[in-house]
């Protein structure tokens, strides 16, 4: 899983394809990603004591990881990330575009470091 919150992502596939959005949550039980304005849905709510007006609730659904590209920093297209070691044992993202790094996802391991 090589996408995290707060990461700007671009949809791949489906109904919202070609849609960038910030990942607001990720479930990584589910392999599910909730981005912000896709995959909106209308949420019918009935009146009670939280909502006394009910009606319709406009929310995200979360999409399969998937059928999204996490948006390179860098070079600013949606491309495929990669993982790899520093030479201080931290891993970081990449993007497999232009070779850029995306942020470091774990913190130096002596084990991983280049001597
Ligand atoms: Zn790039």
């Amino acid at each position: 899983m090589r996408i995290k919150t707060n990461d700007t992502v671009e949809v791949i596939a489906g109904d919202d394809k070609g849609a960038r959005g910030k990942v607001l949550k990720v479930d990584l039980v589910a392999g599910k990603v909730t981005v912000e304005g896709v995959n909106r849905v209308y949420k019918h709510v009935r009146r009670s004591q939280r909502n006394p007006q009910g009606g319709r609730l406009s929310m995200e659904m979360p999409v399969r990881i998937s059928n999204v590209l996490l948006v390179c920093r860098s070079c600013g297209k949606a491309a495929r990330t990669g993982a790899r070691y520093m030479d201080d044992g931290a891993k970081q993202r990449y993007c497999k575009r232009c070779g850029a790094e995306n942020g470091q996802i774990a913190p130096p391991k002596a084990r991983y470091a280049r001597k």
